[in-house]
């Protein structure tokens, strides 16, 4: 208990198509005490995506050195690409008493879990197969076999749900955004997380920390 970091974590994982960034967008928006944390990908920017906001673009090469060094709280393979989440700014939000949501695949969660015990998951669930299916198919253009891949791929990260201590059905996005703020709160509100934050006080009732 005593050697918690005041910050909590959380991870926040789903599907693609399940409508994980919009929902993660809305809560950062609304909760200056949350912060993102940025990864790295050897994955090329998409259009409109921005180099240090949305993404550290690396190339193969630096993101081994990465790991390499040990700059990596986690890493892992999604489809073809890597993806990693950098320690320092992580450590060091959290240390500052800053809350620090890592949106990453179950690999990485997994990971994670291990690491820092105490971080809180959520998994956001698509209402149904068949919406995730639509969702997936208004994206663009995609053939077929695209789209089966997608779903395929979405199947086995739904597989892992159980592992999160918490699901959101993103049917109606207020319902879910709003689940997702009484999560945060939630876990604000454990007991060492009030016994870090509020130490005065604490000791005044001579309880732990
Ligand atoms: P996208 O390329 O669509 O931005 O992300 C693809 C997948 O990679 C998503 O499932 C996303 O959650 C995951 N991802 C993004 N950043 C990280 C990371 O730092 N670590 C891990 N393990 N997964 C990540």
């Amino acid at each position: 208990m005593r050697n918690q970091p005041a910050g909590n974590v959380f991870l926040i994982t789903a599907p693609s198509g399940a409508g994980k960034s919009s929902l993660v967008n809305a809560l950062l928006e609304n909760d200056a005490g949350l912060q993102l944390s940025v990864s790295c990908t050897t994955r090329p920017p998409r259009d409109g995506e921005v180099d240090g906001r949305d993404y550290y673009f690396v190339t193969p090469e630096q993101f081994n050195a990465m790991r390499g060094s040990n700059e990596l709280l986690e890493w892992a393979q999604v489809h073809d690409n890597f993806y990693g989440t950098p320690r320092a700014p992580l450590t060091k939000a959290l240390e500052l008493g800053r809350d620090v949501l890592l949106e990453i695949d179950w690999q990485g969660a997994e990971q994670v879990r291990h690491m820092l015990p105490g971080v809180t998951g959520i998994f956001i669930l698509p209402p149904s197969l068949d919406a995730l299916e639509s969702r997936l198919r208004a994206r663009g253009k995609d053939s077929e076999e695209v789209i089966a891949k997608r779903m395929a791929a979405a199947s086995s990260e739904i597989a892992h749900a159980h592992e999160f201590e918490y699901v959101i059905i993103n049917q109606e996005f207020s319902v879910a955004l709003q689940q997702l703020e009484q999560i945060v709160s939630s876990a604000r509100l454990r007991y060492t997380r009030q016994a870090v934050m509020n130490p005065a006080l604490f000791e005044s009732f001579g309880l732990p920390r």
